[in-house]
């Protein structure tokens, strides 16, 4: 049974003087900024060719890329280098090139197919009918604020026990995801195409809140990034939550325990450094779901639209990139010295404590209206306007004060840290373990940038005010 857990309302037009607003009143008011130009909040209408190409670069690239790493874990021992090593040393001709392709790309395997097909449809079963409260999201740019089943600690547990009964019955092996790599990798695929391609069918013929669509003029774009903000099936079944969170999260622990399970099998026991990622990789995964409330209103759910980059990259990037370390490890078993296993624990749960810190700071600052000490103190915040496409005036605030005083993202500084500490445990032997970090830091850069220039479009004058007030993106004196 659904439990009704809603926000507390925003707060009256009156107040949103109040605070830090003061000088506000002969500036234009959201009202003006909105019907001055034809563009509303939220992602960018209109692209350049640039930025079609680089679309289409990535839709292309990124699956090539996760079977390049594929092809060095199966068949090179992780070695990135490896593969391009064989094409150089031996002969570079169209033939040798297509034989090789041929014998280590990743095949389609029916039984894979079944699995992966079985797990899908047994998650959408725990997010329809698992008991759920229901949480809520930031106001859309068309002005609504949806619900969404909240219970994905409850489907975490059921899957995991499941997995393990499973496999002390004998149903299935625990190294089953290591030992049906290939097949899974191939059906994930396609089911992340599918998905992308449906959901822009569905954006075109059936939308879920078609005022809250965005269409570039570029199919392409369109395509990768895509049209809906928050595709549903009836009032619950939304497409980001369920595959963010089940086929890409939930997974990402399940795969790791799979990959320490073949481990086992291959050198009679499990490593430290498998066992140190586990944890790092489950402490994250548990918080992301026992805060899965609090997610609803980050940008994953409150900014982008839902297309290639979400749907192919929960059903594929997410599960086969982030795990790279634990394929890693069953090919390179690491045994840590205890220091070194010491000096990374405290790494990554620093990183996990800033994080949450940070995060939670935002989360209780928004729930209470600003009424709320942070460090000890009365929160300062920045009372803001906006406007929706519903030409409504809005209110929300930006915490000023605490971790959100020191830079506008210090949570993204608490996540590169576990990251680091996630590929600290490979040791050095190889680049492939880092990938996650160096892509992590990539992602969250670019990531500021979205988010100030979506920030700004959205609160105007507001924003700038914060940007005085907190002048630092990411790391105090840094940047
Ligand atoms: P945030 O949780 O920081 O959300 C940014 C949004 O918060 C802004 O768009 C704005 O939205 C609001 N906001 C900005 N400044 C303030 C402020 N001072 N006070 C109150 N609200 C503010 O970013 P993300 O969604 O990117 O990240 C959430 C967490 O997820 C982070 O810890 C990040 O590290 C992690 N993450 C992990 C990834 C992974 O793949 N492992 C990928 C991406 C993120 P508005 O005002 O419209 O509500």
């Amino acid at each position: 049974m659904a439990v009704d857990r809603r926000p507390t309302k925003s707060m009256a037009p009156d107040q949103a003087a109040s605070s830090m607003t003061s000088s506000s009143s002969n500036q234009t008011t959201p009202k003006q900024q909105f019907q001055s130009g034809p563009k509303v909040w939220g992602r960018n209408k209109d692209v350049g060719t640039g930025t079609v190409i680089g679309s289409f670069l990535m839709m292309l690239c990124t699956p090539l890329l996760v079977i390049y790493f594929y092809i060095a874990c199966n068949s090179y021992q992780c070695s990135l280098s490896a593969p391009l090593f064989e094409w150089f040393n031996n002969d570079l001709s169209l033939t040798h090139l297509i034989d090789w392709t041929i014998r280590e790309l990743p095949v389609f395997s029916m039984h894979a197919a079944k699995i992966y097909i079985i797990w899908l449809l047994f998650q959408a079963v725990l997010y329809t009918f698992l008991p759920a409260t229901i949480g809520y999201g930031q106001q859309t740019p068309a002005g609504y604020t949806l619900p969404y089943k909240v219970n994905g600690l409850l489907a975490w547990v059921v899957s995991h026990v499941l997995y393990f009964v499973g496999g002390y019955l004998g149903l299935w092996s625990l190294a089953i995801a290591h030992d049906n790599w290939g097949g899974l990798l191939v059906i994930a695929n396609l089911y992340g195409y599918f998905l992308t391609f449906f959901s822009y069918f569905k954006a075109l013929v059936f939308p879920s809140h078609p005022e809250d669509r965005k269409f570039s003029g570029s199919i392409i774009y369109d395509i990768v990034l895509g049209v809906e903000f928050n595709p549903r099936f009836g009032k619950y079944f939304d497409f980001k939550l369920f595959h963010n969170g089940r086929p890409g999260i939930v997974a990402w622990t399940l795969i790791d325990m799979s990959f320490a399970a073949a481990q086992y099998q291959q050198v009679g026991y499990i490593t430290n450094s498998m066992i140190l990622l586990n944890i790092l990789h489950a402490t994250y995964v548990l918080d992301f779901f026992y805060n899965e409330d609090w997610y609803l209103r980050t940008i994953d759910i409150a900014h982008d639209h839902f297309g290639f980059m979400l749907a192919w990259g929960d059903s594929v990037w997410l599960p086969f990139m982030y795990t790279l370390q634990s394929h890693y490890l069953v090919r390179n078993p690491i045994d840590l010295s205890m220091p070194y296993f010491l000096a990374v624990l405290v790494i990554g749960l620093s990183g996990y404590v800033i994080f949450r810190s940070v995060n939670h700071q935002k989360d209780i600052v928004r729930r209470t209206n600003g009424k709320c000490q942070i460090w000890g103190k009365p929160a300062k915040v920045i009372r803001t306007e906006f406007l929706c496409s519903d030409g409504k005036t809005h209110h929300s605030l930006l915490l000023c004060s605490g971790f959100w005083g020191l830079s506008r993202h210090f949570n993204y500084v608490g996540d590169l840290l576990i990251s680091s500490a996630m590929c600290l445990t490979c040791g050095f032997g190889h680049l492939l373990p880092y990938f996650y970090i160096i892509f992590m830091t990539i992602l969250l850069l670019h990531r500021i940038e979205r988010d100030h220039s979506r920030c700004r479009g959205k609160y105007g004058k507001y924003w700038e005010m914060y940007e005085k007030e907190v002048p630092w993106k990411l790391c105090p004196y840094i940047y």
